[in-house]
C-alpha cells in the first residue's frame, strides 16, 4: 500500500529510474540478495517502507513473525545503504513505538519514556530498533538516515483480510458485505471507546517525498532525529464505524464485541514539527475512506 503510493508520488513529479523489485525479485530478509542489489544498482535514495505489518489480532497472534522479519528487514536495507554509499534513506516507523501511556498528543521525544503496549509490543520493538539503528549509523558513520513516524494508515492496496487487517479496511469490508447479503448488523470489535487517527497513504507518500527533500544539517542527522507524520485529529472507533456505515451506504445495526481487546485507548501524533516545516495532509477521512470503498469494489471482484 505504502510502497504504490510512494511510487505514484515520485513519478507525478518526474521522478525516473524508480527501482521497485518485487519481493519475488528480492527478497529483502535475504542479506546476500539485498547486498548484491544494491552493489548492481546504485539506489541514491531509499525509501524502506517495506514491513511485516497487521493489526491488532495479527500482532498478539503472531508476535515472533512481527519482531523477527522486521528486524531482518530493517537490519539488510540499513546496513547495506550504508555500505553502498545511499545519499539519504528514509526509515518508515508507526506510531505504537511510542509508550501504551505517554501524554496525547504525542511528541517525537516521547520515544522510550515508559512501557509500551502488550497487544504489539514485538513490533513495536523491532522498529524502535530500526530507529536506533539509523541514529547509530548517523553517528558513527555520517549517513544521512530519517526515522518517520507514521500514524494508522489506509487507502488503496491495502490488506482486507478479517483476521489480519487493520480496523479501517475491515470495516470496509464487513460493512459491505453486511450490505450485499442483507445482514441485520455489523460486529465491531471491543468496546468502540478506543481513539485512533488515519492518514491516507498517497498523503503519506507526500509526506515521505517531503522530507526526504528537505535541506537537513550534518548536526540535525547526527542529533537522532525524528519525524511524526500524521493529521492531528483523531476518532472513536465506533465514529469511525458510523462513518464507513454511511460511506458503504449499509443501513442495519452495529454490535461491539467486547470480548475482543481494544488495544491502546489512544493514539494522536502530535505533529507540529512536520507542519512546522510546511507539510499538511490534503484528504478528509471522508473522501479518503470513499476512494478506499471505491478501490475496494473495482478490484476485490466483491
Ligand atoms: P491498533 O491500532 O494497533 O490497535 O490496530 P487495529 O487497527 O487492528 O485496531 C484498532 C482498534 O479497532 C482496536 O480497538 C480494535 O479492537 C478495533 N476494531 C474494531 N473492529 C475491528 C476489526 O474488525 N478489525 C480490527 N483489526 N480492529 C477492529
Amino acid at each position: 500500500m505504502i510502497g504504490s503510493a510512494i511510487i505514484r508520488r515520485l513519478e507525478a513529479a518526474g521522478c525516473c529510474n524508480i527501482l521497485t523489485p518485487a519481493r519475488k525479485e528480492l527478497d529483502l530478509m535475504d542479506s546476500i540478495a539485498v547486498s548484491d542489489y544494491f552493489e548492481k544498482t546504485k539506489p541514491e535514495y531509499v525509501f524502506l517502507a517495506a514491513a511485516k505489518v497487521g493489526g491488532i489480532m495479527a500482532n498478539s497472534r503472531f508476535p515472533a513473525d512481527f519482531i523477527y522479519q522486521n528486524i531482518c528487514i530493517q537490519n539488510n536495507v540499513i546496513h547495506t545503504s550504508y555500505r553502498t554509499n545511499v545519499k539519504k534513506m528514509l526509515f518508515l516507523g508507526s506510531s505504537c513505538i511510542y509508550p501504551r501511556d505517554c501524554p496525547q498528543p504525542i511528541k517525537e521525544e516521547y520515544l522510550m519514556t515508559g512501557p509500551l503496549e502488550q497487544t504489539n509490543s514485538a513490533y513495536g520493538v523491532a522498529k524502535i530498533s530500526g530507529v536506533q539503528m539509523c541514529w547509530a549509523y548517523n553517528k558513527q558513520y555520517q549517513t544521512k538516515f530519517l526515522p518517520v513516524m507514521p500514524t494508522n494508515l489506509y487507502g488503496m492496496n491495502d490488506n482486507f483480510d478479517l483476521e489480519t487487517s487493520h480496523v479501517l479496511p475491515a470495516l470496509i469490508r464487513k460493512f459491505h458485505e453486511a450490505k450485499v447479503s442483507g445482514a441485520d448488523s455489523v460486529t465491531v470489535w471491543g468496546t468502540g471507546s478506543p481513539m485512533r487517527e488515519f492518514l491516507f497513504a498517497d498523503d503519506l507518500a507526500d509526506a515521505c517525498v517531503f522530507v526526504m527533500d528537505m535541506d537537513m544539517t550534518d548536526d540535525e542527522y547526527v542529533n537522532n532525529p525524528l519525524i511524526n507524520i500524521g493529521t492531528g485529529k483523531d476518532i472513536s472507533i465506533k465514529e469511525l464505524a458510523l462513518l464507513i456505515k454511511e460511506v458503504v451506504g449499509y443501513s442495519g445495526n452495529i454490535v461491539f464485541d467486547a470480548s475482543k481487546p481494544d488495544g491502546t485507548a489512544r493514539k494522536l501524533l502530535d505533529v507540529s514539527k512536520l507542519e512546522k516545516s510546511g507539510w499538511t495532509p490534503l484528504k478528509s477521512l471522508q473522501d479518503g475512506l470513499t476512494e478506499t470503498y471505491n478501490w475496494y469494489l473495482e478490484n476485490t471482484g466483491e
